[in-house]
């Protein structure tokens, strides 16, 4: 089953469930656009390489496209599409007034020089330029792309343009007109919402143990927020494998490790030994293993598709927090309902990093910028607000999470579309 099918999978349960009218789900489950472009790149070795990539673009009756765009080298078309109907869904979720979008380039940004990068980059904006722009399509970082990527989107757009138009992307860095509290805003949402859920069941931090299946920017950032609250982070991974230890994890040393030695793999005797121990506290464990760790949270910040229906009955966790988009299949969410694990959805979980791209929006048609504590103020009420509102329909509709936050956003977005008149 493809990606995009999970998300009309969604879409249709919800719908169900709230009797949403036919007609405003049949707009949702096509994207209003699909762009595909052809990269042509000079390589550092004087070779012409050709990358695909796309930009589709799912609705906008809230506001302008917002989503960002990943490099990677399983990125496909439909994956693209899922992913752009999610920060549709994402967007309206939380109540901000914008759309949904995705971007991907198919590469392995791991084989090419920071120079390529830069080369593909720039083309990728020339080749959307057309129909992108801060009033109608604002892209940003996602998976394995980041502020340096999103500062040469900004300067080559306002290029095309002959003006400053850094509105164009968010998720800049600072000097070029990021928001503060952007780096941190998809765990720091995550851990916001997570909060309120914990306090919600009396759940006590230093009881709590944690695993991050992912530590690379939502995940390690989560590690530290919730260690900095007083979980107990006891495994993470990375693309290579991962750790399982015996007693907390320190987030800081294990980022230090992973930085030297490339992956957290490596880093079990070194994190055994920050805690005093003799180094033999961690174990290696594989990918699978690690999903299936005995733990009270498992912090999905990796990629789609992690628990389906052949791991679900064996996840351990009590709760379930979705930094990455999609990683719990469908099948997998009835598994694990019944099983009463709970599931807080990617859509509500991980919008932090979203909302802090408005408000980098709202600051660059400003051009006036907030302080961190201000950011991450609003943030929290933005998040809590979602929270409560996502809660509310679960109990009133008696459903999971998911399909809850899936109701809070279609209904707005229902009322949006009538509102405009769009049909
Ligand atoms: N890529 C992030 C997401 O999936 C952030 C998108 C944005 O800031 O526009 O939510």
């Amino acid at each position: 089953m493809s990606l995009f099918e999970n998300t009309l999978k969604q879409i249709e349960k919800a719908a169900k469930i709230m009797s949403l009218e036919p007609e405003i789900k049949s707009i949702l489950e096509v994207p209003q656009r699909e762009i595909e472009v052809s990269l042509p790149v000079r390589m550092d070795d004087g070779s012409l390489k050709i990358f695909k990539g796309f930009r589709v673009q799912h609705n906008n009756a809230c506001g302008p496209y917002k989503g960002g765009f990943r490099y990677h080298q399983q990125v496909d078309k439909e994956e693209v599409k899922a992913l752009s109907a999610w920060m549709t869904i994402k967007c309206s979720v939380v109540g901000i007034p914008l759309g949904g979008a995705k971007g991907g380039v198919i590469v392995d940004p791991k084989l090419l020089s920071e120079g390529e990068l830069e080369k593909l980059t720039r083309k990728y904006v020339q080749l959307t330029a057309a129909n992108i722009g801060p009033a109608i399509d604002v892209p940003a970082p996602d998976v394995n792309t980041n502020p340096k990527m999103m500062d040469w989107f900004a300067d080559e757009y306002s290029k095309i343009q002959g003006k400053d138009m850094k509105g164009v992307v968010t998720g800049k860095t600072l000097a070029a007109g990021g928001s503060k509290g952007r780096g941190e805003a998809t765990a720091q949402g995550g851990c916001y919402v997570l909060h309120e859920y914990a306090t919600s069941i009396g759940m006590e931090p230093s009881k709590t143990r944690v695993v991050i299946q992912g530590f690379g920017n939502a995940g390690a950032i989560a590690a530290k927020l919730l260690a900095a609250d007083g979980y107990e982070i006891v495994g993470t991974s990375d693309s290579k494998g991962g750790i399982v230890c015996t007693h907390g994890i320190d987030p800081a040393g294990l980022l230090a490790c992973k930085v030297e030695k490339g992956s957290v793999v490596d880093c079990g005797v070194h994190v055994s030994e920050l805690k005093g121990m003799d180094g033999s506290t961690c174990k290696k464990v594989t990918n699978e293993e690690l999903l299936e760790t005995e733990c009270d949270i498992l912090v999905l910040a990796a990629l789609e598709n992690q628990v389906t229906a052949e791991n679900a009955d064996k996840i351990k966790a009590k709760m379930i927090l979705e930094l990455a988009n999609g990683p719990v299949t469908p099948e997998a969410d009835e598994i694990l309902a019944k099983k009463g694990v709970v599931v807080v959805p990617d859509i509500l979980a991980n919008a932090g990093g979203v909302t802090v791209s408005y408000f980098e929006m709202l600051q660059n048609a400003d051009n006036k910028y907030w302080e961190e504590d201000d950011v991450k103020a609003k943030l929290k009420d933005i998040m809590v607000k979602a929270w409560q509102e996502v809660k509310a329909n679960a109990d009133k509709y008696k459903c999971i999470l998911r399909e809850a936050a899936f109701i809070t956003a279609l209904a707005r977005i229902a009322a949006k579309i009538k509102e405009k008149k769009l049909i």
